[in-house]
């Protein structure tokens, strides 16, 4: 098959074609996001762990709380916490949405949302979990989880994000992660005190409820401010 005729007259078009699609994943996204009931909580964590792990229970603990304290729960809509975070919302009769991810490897959303958005780009994604939520809630995982904490603790320290709290839940999974940006980062003085002081660890879902609470009633028109 040869180069198509709108590509060899521009040779640009296939870039444009490329932006344009990822202008109206933007604009989609944004569209879903307005419509999305507050507060709402992004919670992330490993797409890995199986049903029967007690970190599973937790997530879904962690769903069920912030359903019952009238909090709209986003997750990535895949399986593992993600999955138990939805199911633990959406038991406790709360909204339980998933933004998806096209991924090489098929796979279905998980069976416990009441909204399933699916996106092609993972930056896209991203943006549209900061927008949808009042806080981050970051449970055990691996790269992706690790991801998704950076990207939201580099928006609130550039301050691109205000008032957003962000929880890590499992004092025991993340003391190592914390132990190390103060032993390294923090002295040498690549990340500040008050950049350490962005995340809440804990291992009380109902702390999680109580700070991310807060931070939404702290931001005066009740919304995430991104700039
Ligand atoms: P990981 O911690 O590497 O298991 O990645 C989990 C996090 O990254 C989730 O919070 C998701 O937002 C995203 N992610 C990674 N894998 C998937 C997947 N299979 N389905 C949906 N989201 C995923």
């Amino acid at each position: 098959m040869g180069v198509p005729e709108a590509l060899q007259a521009d040779p640009d078009e296939g870039e444009r074609l490329h932006v344009d699609q990822i202008a109206d994943e933007f604009f989609d996204g944004f569209d879903v996001v307005a419509d999305i009931a507050r507060p709402a909580v992004s919670i992330f964590g490993s797409a890995r762990a199986p049903r029967d792990h007690p970190v599973y229970a937790h997530a879904r603990e962690v769903g069920r709380l912030f359903a019952q304290a009238g909090f709209a729960v986003v997750t990535g809509g895949g399986p593992g916490l993600m999955e138990a975070a939805n199911r633990g919302a959406q038991e406790a009769g709360g909204v339980s949405i998933g933004f998806n991810i096209e991924l090489p490897h098929e796979q279905a959303p998980n069976e416990f949302l009441d909204l399933s958005l699916t996106f092609r780009h993972f930056y896209v994604r991203k943006t549209m979990f900061v927008k949808a939520a009042d806080g981050f809630v970051i449970l055990p995982g691996g790269f992706g989880t690790l991801d998704e904490l950076f990207e939201s603790l580099t928006l609130i320290q550039t301050d691109k994000v205000i008032d957003f709290p962000v929880a890590l839940l499992g004092v025991e999974y993340w003391s190592g992660l914390l132990a190390w940006l103060r032993d390294r980062p923090l002295v040498e003085g690549m990340v500040s005190p008050a950049d350490m002081e962005i995340m809440t660890i804990t291992d009380d879902p109902a702390e999680a409820v109580r700070v991310i609470a807060d931070g939404y009633r702290r931001r005066p028109e009740g919304h995430t401010v991104c700039r």
